[in-house]
């Protein structure tokens, strides 16, 4: 099956680096106009580099004004992937107060505005449209050292349950991708260490982590015609791991 978005603008959070970058090429080489937003400008030129269509957007989202007037400027939306996040891991007893408000800041907070922003347009456009939010096992599963994380990604989850019920009416789609690790920059910060990585890869029935590709390849699907009554589904990529 060969997924077109010819057409479709499609907005990318955090398309500098990983998943989000990944994502942005497979969707300026599906037809769509990208538009990829990130905070590192650097990032964003290697990206135009290696696709002269795509628009580039530097931002932080944690700058909630500064996100609105680059917003405003790219036009009506009709795909978004909230793919934006952090990961700053610390022992329960340890996690400060920073990186508890920057987690949440970033993986929610951050997707509820984008969102929001992005809706209302979708809406007063009238041509409906789909949203995919990146969240992770780490939403239904503890991982160790992972506090703040898996607290964010649990209430994405939720956060994707309600906009699907209520953007349903406007013919908006949200989904959610549920990765185990991938070796991206944020992969390979936690994961690099061999008997680390093989830890967790013992308990994933498939026996190893996921590529870049195979996440990006189930975004498509969420964002595609091909998904067009798949509706507040949470779509795991993770070899099986929340099986056992
Ligand atoms: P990376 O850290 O490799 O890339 C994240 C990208 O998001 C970077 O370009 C980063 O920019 C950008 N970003 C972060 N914060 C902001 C912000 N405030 N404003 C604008 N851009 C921002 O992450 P991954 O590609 O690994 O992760 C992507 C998503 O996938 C995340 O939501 C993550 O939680 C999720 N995920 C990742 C897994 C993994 O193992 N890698 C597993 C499961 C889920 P900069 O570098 O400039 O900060």
């Amino acid at each position: 099956m060969e997924i077109r978005f010819d057409g479709k603008r499609a907005l990318v959070t955090g398309a500098g680096k990983g998943i989000g970058r990944a994502v942005a090429v497979a969707l300026d080489k599906g037809g769509a106009q990208v538009v990829a937003l990130s905070r590192t400008g650097e990032d964003l030129e290697a990206l135009k580099k290696e696709c002269s269509d795509i628009t580039t957007v530097v931002v932080d989202l944690l700058d909630w004004d500064g996100t609105e007037v680059a917003l405003a400027g790219v036009g009506p939306v009709d795909l978004l992937v909230n793919n934006a996040g952090v990961a700053d891991n610390q022992p329960f007893l340890e996690v400060t107060r920073t990186a508890w408000d920057r987690t949440f800041d970033t993986n929610v907070k951050a997707v509820f505005h984008v969102s929001q922003l992005v809706a209302r347009g979708m809406r007063d456009k009238g041509s409906g449209g789909a949203i995919v939010n990146v969240s992770s096992v780490a939403s239904q599963r503890a991982l160790q050292n992972h506090t703040a994380y898996c607290s964010s990604k649990g209430a994405l989850d939720m956060l994707t349950k309600v906009m699907a019920l209520e953007l349903a009416p406007y013919k908006i789609r949200v989904n959610s991708v549920h990765p185990t690790v991938v070796m991206t920059p944020m992969g390979r910060k936690e994961w690099s260490d061999p008997s680390r990585a093989a830890v967790l890869q013992t308990r994933i029935p498939m026996g190893r982590f996921v590529e870049e590709e195979e996440v990006v390849n189930c975004i498509l699907f969420l964002l595609s015609n091909a998904s067009e009554m798949v509706h507040g589904a949470q779509l795991t990529i993770d070899g099986g791991l929340l099986v056992n």
